[in-house]
């Protein structure tokens, strides 16, 4: 693709400026997506963090939850981020009843794994794709009532695993070694929140992923 690509950030909770601002300066145009006929306009698409449970009543009450399962079945690159994981796991543990999501990356997704007690922290990341092109440093990664990775089938590749150390020094008590950013073809997943950083490296891998589609 020559010209720069549409990238649609969901736009039904979370930090959806945050995401649009990041994709920009990757390089991408960004656009608000709450309607089918905007679904359809995208070559690719942010699922933001927030509450998944939320997000997937209101997908159902927009009307963008089956168009949306069918756009990525159908190839649409999709890039989810914390809640948007989630979205994107085929298996879910510590979901709600009745909580769906929209699937397409074999792995089983643990709902807020790390627990009450450590519901947020900041770490300095190794990202395959991103850390360990040439000149690029760790990834400051914050977490936020997070994710994790539990179990991946074969065709997903894990980018980033739960470190030993946060970034204030101390011992991750929880999930060491878990996998917190994978990627399976067109999909792209995160349990932590790169538009909050200012770095914007994160969605340049999506914004290539999106380019070479
Ligand atoms: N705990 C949230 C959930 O289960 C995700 C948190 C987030 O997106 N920051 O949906």
């Amino acid at each position: 693709m020559n010209t720069t690509p549409t990238i649609g950030v969901l736009a039904l909770q979370g930090d959806v400026r945050e995401h649009a601002a990041a994709l920009e300066r990757a390089g991408a145009r960004a656009v608000a997506v709450r309607r089918r006929a905007e679904l359809e306009a995208v070559d690719g698409l942010v699922l933001p963090g927030g509450e998944s449970t939320t997000i997937d009543k209101l997908l159902r009450v927009f009307e963008l939850d089956e168009p949306l399962r069918a756009a990525v079945r159908a190839g649409l690159p999709v890039y989810g981020s914390c809640a948007g994981m989630i979205l994107l796991a085929d298996r879910i543990e510590g979901g709600i009843e009745g909580q769906r999501t929209l699937g397409g990356m074999d792995v089983t997704v643990r709902r807020n794994a790390f627990g009450r007690q450590v519901d947020s922290f900041e770490a300095d990341l190794e990202v395959a794709g991103i850390s360990d092109q040439p000149g690029g440093a760790a990834v400051r990664t914050v977490f936020i009532r997070a994710p994790w990775i539990e179990e991946a089938g074969p065709g997903v590749e894990a980018l980033a695993r739960i470190p030993e150390r946060a970034t204030d020094g101390s011992r991750v008590r929880v999930g060491a070694g878990k996998i917190v950013a994978a990627r399976q073809g067109r999909l792209l997943a995160t349990s932590f929140h790169p538009e909050i950083t200012g770095d914007s490296r994160v969605h340049a891998l999506f914004v290539s992923m999106v380019a070479a589609s």
